[in-house]
């Protein structure tokens, strides 16, 4: 049997040295395996002819069958265009050419018949296409309903080696392919997922015979591609924790119990309780547990971590917290000190701005084990820091850290100490098992009770004068208001509203109250003290960029006011609404963006004001952008190369190829059932090049 994977390209027919060069440098493509693999991107159906009179603006791509009764030339040099009258006895349209026509005119003739294929559109009174395919009737009467198109790059498409080239080099292959094609997957996998064998799903997939068989033939595919990922990404995790163990929290004792009962100002939620019960039991595994947490802005994911923290100290244990900034890590520090003020346990803050003495106090307070909990910032994975025994890490706000830094957590014991990863960004489960796939999921799906969810609203930025009124309203009944700019100094978009000039607009408009502002080129010591005075009620507007998104905590704000939120992502619009609704009161806020929104945009200020539920955001989130583009995507070294599973989309495939993955690894740990040595093969050939899970060991 002949291997595809060792056959040059070059010799196909139809290919020769100079497109085989072309192929290998634009796509990567050497070998007739790496052809079989290029998929194509869309299937266009071309079993429907339509006619002229039936064409609204509004179409997709479409195919014609008719004649051109006559070609013109228009313009001059860069401007010059060829347009063609074309028609089918109900109407005429023109087909119009920007390039190349000398050509076209060779090519085609008058009054020849012909399909035309492509997208109408309207100009004047008249629907044109341009550059459409045109193809003599009886070619197209070969090719079967649905038609492949390949992706081909500039270049490639110079030389002639467009989408239906590659798609006639393709049939060229599929020819000589004489036996059925080597299965990639064990034969109890196929019959378990109900998936089609591979031979069907690559001959499908370039060449469909029926739209079910497409349809199963991606299903196959993408199956295929998910499954490798999800089986690489838990073997690694599995082997870690078998090589490593974790420490086992046996007891729950006094520093949780005279918490729960003495310390504890409110009943729990429901969904704190289940989360800590996960939590419970990872921890008393012995297994080393590698969890995130997700909840929404407000669902009370610290005092989870609080009282995971508890559990790590009854077993004579530490803890720390890591937060992304200094601001945030001072905030965690004093509501949690506040919180076990009563159980007698030495919290202690490490910054960057903690002084060297404090800082000594405090090593040596870790190495001797005097110190119970420990919060901080990045200062607490420098390489000075050690513990006497640390037992548990969480980290609060993930999207920040990447998975190297987590992993120089790992290092801080003799074994890894149990991580709890926190994040109020939420990812949506299917992008949470690819990007964190060594991570388990919780999610803390409800807020306390009493909360009114935040009232959002749309405002065009030409009409103020209402809204500053409603403003002076809220802070004349007490509450306070943040007002959030996208930028720090003007740029070379003049008509971006920049921050200082924003604070001096606003303490015009509003002479009467105190305005403070922070931003991220200060000082931490000015940004401490401007932020002190919201804090303590002193200033009542606070005018500031991005810097308070995370974990800022005043509940007597109560209005959030965004300005150019159209340069805002969602998830960070929902990070900085986030920061009101945390007290009792009904709180609002404003998005403000110009008149002239482009569609994603519009659409992205729609959902915002449509729903508070930060899940349905960032699946929403997901479907505008695509993973690549997700927080927290680029930090997890993972390349988003998939070839055709859409992880926005294909959320149940994905969670089928990870029950099966976990399946396998139950069964068959090390893969060493004769069944599975294709899984091994199949393994290596997929992540030689890839991502190299090990480097976080
Ligand atoms: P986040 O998940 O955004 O980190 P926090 O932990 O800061 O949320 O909690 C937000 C607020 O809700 C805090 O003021 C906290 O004290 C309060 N809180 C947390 N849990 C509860 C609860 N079960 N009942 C009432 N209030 C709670
Ligand atoms: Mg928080």
């Amino acid at each position: 049997m002949f291997d595809l994977d060792s056959r040059d390209i070059k010799f196909l027919p139809g290919v020769g040295p100079q497109k085989a060069a072309l192929l290998n440098k634009e796509l990567g493509i050497y070998s007739c395996g790496d052809l079989l693999g290029y998929f194509p991107y869309k299937y266009i159906d071309r079993s429907r002819t339509y006619k002229i009179r039936e064409i609204d603006g509004n179409m997709p791509y479409i195919q014609l069958r008719g004649r051109i009764t006559i070609f013109e030339t228009q313009g001059e040099g860069k401007s010059r265009r060829l347009t063609g009258k074309f028609t089918d006895g109900t109407g005429v349209i023109e087909l119009i050419w920007f390039k190349g026509i000398k050509y076209i005119l060779e090519k085609y003739k008058t009054g020849v018949e012909y399909t035309v294929f492509g997208k109408p559109s309207l100009y004047g009174h008249v629907f044109n296409i341009a550059h459409p395919e045109i193809d003599p009737v009886e070619a197209i009467e070969k090719i079967p309903g649905l038609q492949p198109y390949y992706n081909t790059t500039e270049k490639m498409k110079t030389h002639f080696l467009h989408s239906k080239a590659l798609q006639k080099i393709m049939y060229h292959l599929w020819q000589t392919i004489q036996s059925p094609l080597p299965e990639t997957l064990p034969a109890w996998i196929i019959a378990r997922a109900q998936v089609i064998y591979r031979h069907e799903a690559m001959r499908n997939i370039h060449f469909p015979q029926s739209p079910d068989l497409l349809r199963k033939a991606q299903f196959r595919l993408k199956f295929e591609e998910l499954f490798y990922l999800q089986l690489n990404i838990l073997r690694f995790t599995r082997l870690q924790q078998r090589k490593l163990g974790g420490f086992r929290f046996d007891k729950i004792g006094n520093a949780f119990n005279d918490f729960y009962h003495t310390c504890l100002p409110f009943e729990l939620t429901n969904a704190q309780k289940r989360v800590l019960k996960e939590i419970r039991a990872d921890v008393g595994s012995g297994i080393q547990m590698n969890r995130l947490l997700q909840g929404d802005v407000g669902s009370g994911k610290t005092l989870v971590a609080l009282m995971s923290m508890l559990m790590a100290i009854d077993n004579g244990f530490q803890a720390c917290l890591m937060a992304p900034t200094e601001i945030l890590a001072t905030q965690h520090f004093e509501t949690i000190s506040e919180l076990v003020k009563k159980i007698g346990l030495r919290v202690e803050l490490l910054t960057g701005s903690t002084k060297k003495k404090d800082r000594e106090r405090i090593h040596e307070g870790l190495l001797n084990g005097d110190v119970h909990i420990t919060i901080g910032t990045h200062a607490l994975i420098e390489d000075t820091v050690n513990f006497f025994n640390l037992g548990l890490v969480v980290i609060d706000e993930q999207h920040r850290f990447g998975v190297a830094q987590r992993a120089r957590l790992w290092k801080k014991n003799s074994r890894p100490p149990h991580v709890l990863v926190m994040t109020a960004t939420p990812i949506p489960r299917t992008l949470a098992m690819t990007v964190y796939g060594d991570l388990e999921v919780s999610v803390i799906d409800e807020l306390p009770p009493g909360r009114k969810p935040v009232q959002t609203l749309h405002r065009y930025d030409n009409r103020r004068g209402p809204l500053y009124d409603s403003i002076r309203k809220q802070i004349q009944s007490g509450r306070q208001v943040y007002i959030v700019y996208p930028l720090i100094q003007e740029s070379e978009h003049s008509d971006l509203k920049n921050l200082e000039e924003g604070y001096k607009h606003i303490q015009e408009i509003f002479p009467e109250y105190k305005v403070c502002m922070v931003h991220g080129k200060m000082k931490p010591a000015e940004k401490e003290a401007e932020m002190q005075k919201f804090v303590a009620g002193k200033a009542q507007i606070m005018v500031a960029t991005t810097v308070i998104e995370v974990g800022v905590n005043v509940p007597n704000a109560s209005v959030m006011i965004i300005e150019n939120a159209e340069r805002f992502g969602l998830s960070q619009l929902h990070q900085l609404r986030g920061r009101v609704g945390r007290g009792a009161d009904q709180s609002y806020c404003i998005l403000i963006t110009s008149y002239k929104l482009s569609e994603e945009t519009r659409k992205r200020i729609e959902i915002m004001v449509r729903t508070n539920d930060g899940f349905e955001i960032a699946e929403a989130d997901l479907q505008l952008r695509g993973p690549g583009d997700m927080e927290g995507t680029q930090q997890s070294g993972i390349a988003f190369d998939l070839k055709i599973a859409n992880i926005a989309r294909d959320g149940q495939i994905l969670q089928l190829a990870r029950d099966i993955a976990n399946e396998v690894l139950d069964k068959d740990p090390e893969l060493s059932a004769n069944e599975h040595y294709i899984l091994k093969i199949q393994l290596q050939k997929i992540f030689k090049k890839k991502f190299n899970w090990s480097l976080i060991s």
